[in-house]
């Protein structure tokens, strides 16, 4: 087992945040946290439960109050004819839930198509799960969508399942309805599972619906949806995430693997999360609105601070900026072989404090690209860009790093 979990890598993002740590001052737009605090409604749950001694052990897929309230928000608002609480279940995040799933549908062996780029938890759970990723690949010039016949064309007879995530971390592309119905209509006519990650559904912009593909007709019975706290109350510390699913025999294997990974999630989270839904809702479209600003103010910063450095249009949905660097950056110390967008990171890390993720971090289709998050604080943001204009101000320094260091192996 150990052997095993050797040939799974690391993602780089846990590189980057050992590399942030040694930053003075940095600017901390590498991880995919959002800087509002959760809201009140919660935090009164929590002082609540805790003054009322809620710290003992609960019913391990979760609070009944809780599960009653998902499934009614799992309804209403995903439009999922969910048949009641009993098919609901909270985990420790969006990740866990991830990892449940994976383990309750797959066998030794089993493909699931993800996304290229991907968050890279997700080949992780696969592979977890000893099944096997088939990258398919997402294009810019799509808005980061699926070319749905190179998907069908990923499908062998080993394919158990299509993992979905829309809206997308890292390129904040988001599927469209006629997209979701093709994807909903070729897991029907080839018998596939849908895991479809909704992690951002409330993080849309610019209109743009968010569709959950169990939501259409007869997908709920092929679909296991799951769902976070994280981003749309700003609870990503709390870790507080749920699934969803309708067929018996599925949800009692990820009992299983909930029970004998968490036994119940945090108490006093759980309440923290009825709270939530108790409380105002509003809390939820602000977010995003401020995060829609935050989009515009970064990427006209971005075309005045490093226009000829990165380009790309801004996202859809999540609160990523997925930019291609121009390649003509740093040529004169890139050795064949070495990976541009590592070099970038090292280079915006070491001279700029700024944090980004590397492309090549997120996969094959990723390389050539840097994932800012916009979700920091407005003044965050405005640092990292007059860092950024400090540091590709002159004509010169468009072409190469300052610093050339070595790429960590990738
Ligand atoms: N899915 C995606 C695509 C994500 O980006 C994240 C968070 N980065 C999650 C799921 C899960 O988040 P959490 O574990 O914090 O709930």
């Amino acid at each position: 087992m150990g052997q095993f979990l050797d040939t799974i890598p690391f993602s780089g993002i846990i590189r980057i945040r050992d590399m942030m740590y040694s930053v003075k001052d940095p600017f901390r737009l590498d991880q995919g946290d959002v800087s509002f605090d959760a809201p009140d409604s919660v935090k009164a749950a929590m002082r609540k439960a805790i003054d009322e001694n809620r710290s003992h052990y609960l019913q391990t897929t979760g609070l009944p109050r809780l599960l009653e309230l998902l499934a009614e928000k799992l309804k209403t608002k995903n439009r999922i004819p969910v048949g009641g609480p009993d098919e609901v279940m909270v985990t420790t995040g969006g990740i866990h839930a991830l990892f449940i799933v994976c383990q309750a549908l797959l066998e030794p062996g089993d493909e699931v198509i993800v996304p290229d780029p991907e968050w890279p938890p997700c080949a992780g759970n696969v592979a977890l799960a000893r099944g096997v990723p088939v990258p398919c690949p997402l294009h810019e010039s799509l808005g980061w969508r699926y070319d749905l016949g190179e998907l069908e064309s990923k499908i062998t007879a080993k394919t158990r399942a299509i993992y979905l995530n829309s809206p997308h971390n890292p390129t904040g592309g988001v599927l469209t309805r006629a997209d979701v119905e093709a994807i909903a209509a070729l897991a029907e006519r080839r018998n596939l599972w849908i895991l479809s990650d909704e992690a951002y559904e409330d993080v849309v912009f610019d209109g743009a619906e968010h569709v959950s593909p169990a939501s259409l007709p007869g997908m709920y019975d092929r679909t296991i949806s799951f769902y976070t706290f994280s981003k749309t109350y700003a609870m990503t510390g709390l870790r507080l995430g749920y699934a969803v699913a309708k067929d018996p025999a599925v949800r009692d294997r990820m009992k299983k693997a909930l029970f004998y990974t968490a036994s119940n999630i945090a108490s006093v989270v759980q309440f923290g999360g009825v709270g939530a839904l108790e409380g105002s809702q509003s809390v939820v479209t602000a977010f995003r609105d401020e995060l829609q600003a935050r989009r515009d103010l970064f990427y006209n910063g971005l075309r005045e601070a490093a226009g000829g450095i990165f380009s790309g249009q801004p996202p859809k949905g999540a609160f990523y900026a997925f930019v291609r660097i121009n390649p003509e950056w740093g040529q004169a110390s890139i050795r064949k072989g070495d990976s541009l967008s590592w070099k970038m990171t090292e280079y915006l890390i070491s001279e700029g404090r700024i944090g980004c993720v590397p492309g090549a971090d997120f996969g094959r289709t990723g390389e050539g690209y840097l994932r800012f998050c916009f979700a920091r604080d407005r003044r965050e943001l405005a640092g990292a860009l007059e860092s950024m204009a400090a540091l590709f101000s002159s004509r010169a320094d468009r072409s190469r790093p300052a610093a050339p260091a070595a790429v960590p192996g990738s």
